[in-house]
């Protein structure tokens, strides 16, 4: 594909159409807009001569469309920047649209139990609105409260809790969409059937950015749980824990999260934050988060889930009921990554189907001990998505053995009918992983779909596939 640079002439166009105060030029002021949180070591290489353009509506996003349509030059949405795939970083000289000031919330409708968002809207922004309200709330939690609306729903992100509730493509009806060429739509609605036509909506979810700009989000709200208790269940081994698990899900009493990380990283974190983790006991603990509508209900949940970690040969449950004491335990969950990241030179996401985990897990643990080294597991577990890592050499540097070890673990993630990203995408340094995984007929319904979105390929060139 051949681009065009960014001339003084496509910059005067930008600044009229948004005002020039909202776009900004210049090698060392836009560094704060060209990465995200991948691990600096694969970072992809960014395109210092790019532009950084504020609009804020919808009206601004489509007359930068058009110019980048008429200037042949790239465009690159940047929504909070917390991705872990390169999908915001621009390869070649490009067009970045930060969202940051597009951040309405327009509409919180009870009655339809929707909320209508700007796209920059972030999480935390929702999360701080529902406040207001007693009785809603919004489940998707990734670990990052500053990823906005529009990159949760392009990334179809998840997290821990889409054991209860699933990921973002569950709970989008609608978006507004601005094409490549400028034109805006509406897509989906408040609507809770619809199934008028191909479904344009879904198809932009966990399109990263490479379709067309979402610009707004009907996103449904759901009524806020009003019980919640947290259990420490450590078990002899991985295979004991993956049992109790998949019983869990069986079960019907289906938890908010069931969370895995190897017990180093527990009892290691928690000694980081002056905390104590209490499971003494065992190799491997799951956290499982349980949250009802109310105490009776939370009662059954937390007896019957205990029963069926008993079954399975768990070793002493902690509970943990008040909310000073959930808190603690979810911060350990979260915080392991301060502890960790200074040792991590590359790190995964893949997913394979729950019954296979145990075996994935320890077959990892397997696998690295050949390369004489370690990686830390940490797993959504109840949804099978393992995170794992390759670490440095103790000098700091990156193993010679980093590239085929990788691929090993792919090969044993394939073997296990897996996948090699479960919600953070393939962004720019997965790409040579999508066309290893597809079918080459899947692989050309894709790039037919991107040619039909953006016959110019103007957006977000390199994410997904190949800069051509
Ligand atoms: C500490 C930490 C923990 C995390 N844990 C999880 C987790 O548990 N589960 C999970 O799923 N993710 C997790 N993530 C990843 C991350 O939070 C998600 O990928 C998030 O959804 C990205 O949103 P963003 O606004 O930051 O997008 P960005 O990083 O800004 O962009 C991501 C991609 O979306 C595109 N994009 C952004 N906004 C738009 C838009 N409005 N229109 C079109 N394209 C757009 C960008 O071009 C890019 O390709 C974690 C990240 C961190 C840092």
């Amino acid at each position: 594909m051949k681009y065009n640079n960014i001339t003084p002439q496509l910059v005067q166009n930008l600044q009229e159409a948004i005002g020039g105060d909202y776009v900004i030029t210049g090698k060392e002021r836009i560094e704060a807009y060209l990465f995200d949180e991948v691990e600096k070591t694969y970072r992809p290489e960014a395109a210092y001569d790019s532009i950084v353009v504020k609009p804020k509506d919808t009206a601004e996003v489509s007359q930068i469309m058009k110019l980048s349509d008429q200037y042949q030059v790239p465009v690159i949405v940047r929504g909070g920047a917390t991705g872990l795939a390169g999908g915001c970083t621009p390869v070649v000289d490009s067009i970045i649209i930060s969202m940051e000031r597009m951040n309405q919330i327009e509409e919180i409708d009870a009655e339809n139990m929707v909320a209508v968002l700007q796209a920059g809207v972030t999480l935390m922004d929702l999360l701080e609105e529902l406040e207001h309200y007693q009785r809603l709330s919004f489940p998707v939690h990734p670990g990052d409260e500053g990823a906005q609306m529009g990159g949760m729903a392009v990334t179809n992100a998840g997290g821990a809790r889409a054991v209860r509730h699933g990921v973002m493509r569950k709970h989008i009806l609608g978006v507004e969409a601005v094409l490549p060429n400028g034109e805006v739509l509406l897509l989906g609605g408040k609507l809770i059937k619809n199934n008028a036509g191909y479904n344009l909506t879904q198809l932009l979810l966990g399109s990263e950015g490479t379709l067309a700009v979402i610009t707004k989000i009907i996103l449904k709200i759901f009524p806020k749980d009003q019980a919640s208790a947290t259990i420490v269940a450590p078990f002899a081994g991985i295979k004991d824990a993956c049992h109790a698990v998949t019983d869990i899900l069986q079960s019907g009493y289906t938890p908010l999260a069931v969370e895995y990380m190897d017990k180093r990283l527990f009892v290691d974190t928690a000694e980081m934050m002056g905390l104590k983790w209490q499971a003494q006991e065992g190799s491997a603990d799951l956290l499982i988060i349980l949250s009802e509508r109310t105490q009776a209900q939370l009662y059954d949940a937390v007896k019957a889930i205990h029963e069926i970690c008993e079954r399975n040969n768990c070793l002493e449950c902690l509970y943990a009921g008040k909310e000073k004491e959930q808190e603690e335990l979810l911060l350990v969950r979260s915080q392991h990554y301060e502890l960790i990241k200074d040792e991590i030179c590359d790190s995964f996401d893949m997913a394979v189907p729950v019954s296979h985990v145990s075996d994935f897990i320890l077959n990892l643990k397997k696998l690295v001990k050949e390369y004489d080294t370690d990686t830390n597991i940490v797993a959504h577990i109840a949804d099978g998505n393992v995170h794992n890592d390759i670490l440095y050499l103790p000098d700091g540097t990156i193993p010679a053995y980093a590239d085929e070890l990788k691929h090993k673990m792919y090969e044993l993630c394939a073997s296990y009918d897996g996948t090699v990203t479960g919600e953070h995408g393939i962004g720019k340094i997965r790409t040579q992983e999508l066309s290893d995984l597809k079918k080459p007929a899947e692989l050309e319904l894709m790039k037919g779909i991107k040619k039909v979105f953006d016959p110019k390929g103007l957006m977000n060139p390199g994410t997904l596939f190949e800069v051509e």
